[in-house]
């Protein structure tokens, strides 16, 4: 007997190291496991990053969730008000019939309850579940053959955006680890949809703004048209038949001609600033709206520079200030929007004039690579290090804006930088407070468009 026992015992001790042995290694595999699984997320993740698409990445949602656990229908919902909208639909060959399910009354209001609370819902046998309770469209879903059901609520933070539903035609398909670990991935994911979201938002509000501003710089233009051609007959009329009429002798006379004519010049000049603000409104919401189409021709670029230079004399009649040309060699010619480039440099030259008190202005082009570079410099304030990743911004002036604010709209930069860009080129400014600035652009020799 004692024998007996003693053999036990050993049979026992044997027993019970075997049984510990095994529970380590299923530990380390589950470990493993879940590393795995953790490795998996990271890398899958990270794919999410690249696209602000929402129905992609429910799409892409579905198809790495189909990695981690497998399904035989997978179905996306975004909350939307108080429905639920189908976002992607994965292994549903009867679609339609399946997405009926989300339009059941009983099914909304299971699905508001999961993503109100946060949690997942596992139903883990259909065919055992109490329909009093449920939806009746957990009975089509068994016509489905569907057996198990779990579904995962989409939040983030406090947002609720929608659901995953994944059937499986297996009962218990999804154990404790696996529901935990979908869920898991899930959450990463609501993080995606959360920056997709904002960033919709964020394209709408831009949208409106630009809306807006086509709108009321299309307004003001017309009854400002008015305001400047009515100042500028007032003007002739004035200078040419009252005037002349007047006694100027009379020193009350003589005087208030000087301040009527001093005050039309004021309104037009005034007026023609507001018609440039309005114009460069109008032009950077047609370009966010992608409204501008460029003509391109084969042009001269040494010509273009030339003309504005013509043009911008008269600015700098009251400067001591020299605008120079300083092309060495003989360029080639380049494919471009005639006018628009016309407006890049009239935009640099004139900024350069503005911001220079004395001494002068070069421009040169140069033929480098694939590429004719403009570059205009001067030898005004500069900009400081930190203003100049800002500048080509839209509204963005240096300075202070009360006291020292600079005569313009903080447009035009943004307007040359989109009108380079647009031609395939870049826009850059290298720049030394107090010694001076150096605007270049490059532009594709040979780009047709
Ligand atoms: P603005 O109509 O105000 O001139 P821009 O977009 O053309 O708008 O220029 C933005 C800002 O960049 C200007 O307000 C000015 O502070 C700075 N800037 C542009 N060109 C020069 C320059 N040549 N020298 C110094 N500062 C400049």
């Amino acid at each position: 007997m004692i024998k007996i026992l003693e053999n036990n015992g050993y049979l026992y001790i044997g027993i019970l190291i075997i049984a510990s042995i095994a529970i380590v290694h299923i530990k380390m595999l589950m470990i493993k496991k879940s590393n795995e699984f953790d490795k998996k997320i990271n890398a899958t993740i990270n794919i999410f990053s690249s696209t602000t698409d929402i129905n992609d990445i429910f799409n892409r949602l579905l198809e790495n969730l189909y990695e981690i656990l497998d399904y035989d229908i997978a179905i996306s919902v975004l909350k939307n008000g108080n429905n639920f909208e189908l976002t992607a639909c994965h292994g549903c060959e009867e679609e339609t019939n399946i997405s009926s399910y989300l339009k059941d009354n009983k099914c909304i209001e299971l699905l508001k309850k999961i993503t109100k609370s946060g949690t997942t819902y596992y139903i883990k046998d259909l065919k055992k579940a109490d329909y009093t309770n449920y939806s009746t469209g957990i009975e089509l879903l068994l016509l489905y053959h569907m057996r198990s059901l779990f579904i995962i609520p989409i939040i983030y933070k406090e947002n609720i955006y929608g659901a995953v539903i994944m059937l499986n035609h297996k009962k218990s398909a999804y154990n404790e680890g696996e529901r935990a670990n979908v869920f898991s991935f899930v959450r990463q994911v609501a993080i995606a949809i959360e920056n997709a979201t904002l960033f919709q938002k964020l394209k709408d509000v831009d949208k409106m703004k630009t809306d807006f501003l086509s709108t009321v710089s299309h307004e003001l233009r017309t009854p400002l048209t008015s305001i400047i051609g009515f100042a500028e007959m007032v003007k002739r009329k004035f200078e040419g038949v009252i005037v002349e009429q007047l006694d100027l002798e009379n020193d009350k006379n003589k005087i208030a001609v000087i301040k009527i004519k001093r005050d039309i010049n004021i309104i037009l000049s005034e007026g023609d600033r507001l018609s440039c603000l309005i114009n460069d409104l109008l032009d950077i919401s047609r370009m966010e709206a992608g409204k501008i189409s460029l003509n391109m021709r084969e042009i001269d670029i040494e010509e273009i520079i030339n003309q504005v230079i013509t043009l911008t004399n008269p600015i700098i009649r009251d400067k001591s200030v020299q605008v120079i040309l300083n092309i060495r060699e003989s360029l080639p010619k380049i494919m471009a929007d005639k006018d628009k480039l016309l407006q890049v440099i009239i935009n640099l030259i004139s900024n350069a004039i503005k911001f220079t008190q004395q001494g002068c202005i070069v421009c040169t082009a140069r033929a480098v690579e694939e590429n004719v570079i403009v570059s205009i410099s001067d030898t005004g304030i500069g900009i400081r290090e930190e203003d100049k990743k800002n500048i080509f911004e839209k509204f963005s002036q240096v300075g202070d804006t009360l006291t020292n604010k600079p005569k313009g709209t903080g447009l035009g930069l943004a307007i040359c930088k989109y009108i380079i860009e647009e031609h395939g080129g870049e826009i850059w400014v290298e720049s030394e407070i107090e010694k001076g600035s150096d605007f270049s652009f490059s532009i594709p020799i040979s780009r047709k468009k």
